[in-house]
């Protein structure tokens, strides 16, 4: 089903309901915190289920407020918004816990995603709101200026603000070279698609990081955003708030977490990946691995190959572990190290291998009526008809490619 399917069936659709049910799997999920190799670790904020999209500039998304009128919503990443107000509402939604302003991504009536202008979703429950009001103006993201002036707001004079082209960054006094290390890895990601030939989009949100002093004041931040901490974990992407978390004193060995965290940030704010629609995990982890390292698509995580050579010698045959990763999500709740190391190297084979027929692929779980689509023999057909290869070959290409570096 393409994006005009999709508007033009409209409420008569299988129903803004259904599309809330899928969505709320991914938003509701409780963090899944998992351990890498004693070393770093990596939090998967909205466990489980990640949207994607490269999505066409005009697709719309047509939901029904409760009153019955017609919502319009554009993806995350979209066109200029100037051009889209008329298309764009904005609506006020006045619940008991305060009252909020945004675009509603989805609507139905007991679930309601809502984006607002500094590019986090929230989720409200539109059955309980108090009142539901579309505004005259059209939506508009926050200007750097406005997003630094709430950031100020939050976090008062103890913590430094610095912008850059892309960032905005709350950091410790006198420690402003987070911003330029933040800068320069969005940069480093945009180069890596660019020189393939896949030049990415503009996001529509400026992108925040938070920088806290230490350990104690990260877990402090994370609790107050309901996020459970494990002692492993030093740095985490929001999908929900569109905020970068991590702290200061991390030391160097620390600092693939940190890009892998970043690459995230920046897939799901350049349109490789979307934040409401769900996608294989090995999609959006594979591509963290990829930019662990310094210099993508010319090192490699140090330690995943090596691992994998071990592990797979003794586990399952690679074209089983390969189907596993592909069909489901399974293998990360099961073997999270095995996981995170397969995802990483098969992502990076089909970027080195097949990147033009990767990056389709991509573009296709953007699509609702896929994205939504997970039964494991659906997620399987998926990959073998975009990527053109069958998963036993696939899995031999793997193998070889393990032997012979
Ligand atoms: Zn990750």
């Amino acid at each position: 089903m393409d994006a005009d399917t999709l508007h033009s069936q409209g409420g008569s659709w299988a129903g803004p309901g259904s599309h809330a049910e899928a969505v709320r799997i991914g938003f509701d999920s409780s963090p899944l915190e998992l351990a890498r190799f004693g070393s770093s670790a990596d939090l998967m904020e909205d466990s489980g289920e990640r949207g994607l999209a490269l999505q066409p500039a005009d697709q719309r998304r047509v939901w029904r407020s409760p009153t019955g009128r017609l919502l319009l919503a554009l993806s995350l990443i979209g066109p200029s918004p100037l051009k889209t107000f008329s298309a764009e509402p904005l609506v006020r939604v006045e619940m008991a816990e305060g009252s909020f302003v945004g675009l509603p991504l989805t609507w139905s009536a007991n679930y309601g995603l809502l984006l607002e202008p500094d590019g986090r979703i929230r989720e409200v429950e539109p059955a309980a709101a108090l009142q539901v009001e579309q505004l005259d103006q059209g939506f508009r993201p926050s200007s750097a200026v406005d997003v630094r002036a709430a950031l100020q707001r939050e976090f008062g004079d103890r913590h430094a603000i610095s912008t850059t082209p892309y960032y905005v960054v709350v950091h410790p006094h006198g420690r402003e070279q987070w911003a330029e290390e933040f800068d320069r890895l969005h940069r480093t990601f945009l180069r890596f698609f660019e020189t393939r030939g896949y030049p990415l989009r503009q996001g529509r949100f400026v992108m925040v990081a938070i920088v806290m002093p230490n350990r104690q004041s990260f877990e402090r931040y994370a609790h107050q955003e309901g996020i459970a901490i494990a002692p492993q974990v030093v740095g985490y992407y929001s999908k929900r708030t569109n905020r970068i978390v991590m702290y200061d004193d991390l030391g160097a060995a620390l600092m693939p977490t940190i890009r892998h965290e970043a690459a995230h940030q920046s897939a799901y704010n350049t349109g490789l990946h979307d934040r409401v629609y769900p996608m294989p995990t090995w999609v959006v982890e594979g591509l963290g691995g990829v930019f662990e390292v310094e210099a993508p698509g010319h090192q490699e995580p140090s330690d995943m190959r090596s691992y994998l050579r071990t592990t797979m010698r003794k586990t399952a045959q690679a074209k089983d572990l390969v189907a596993e990763l592909v069909e489901s999500d399974q293998l990360f709740a099961e073997e999270p190290a095995l996981a995170y190391s397969l995802s990483w190297r098969l992502t990076d084979h089909l970027l080195r291998t097949r990147s033009m027929h990767y990056v389709r692929y991509l573009q296709q779980l953007s699509d609702p009526g896929v994205a939504l689509q997970r039964s494991a023999v659906h997620r399987r057909a998926l990959f073998e008809t975009h990527l053109q290869v069958r998963i036993p070959e696939l899995a031999r290409e793997l193998e070889n490619g393990l032997a012979n570096p």
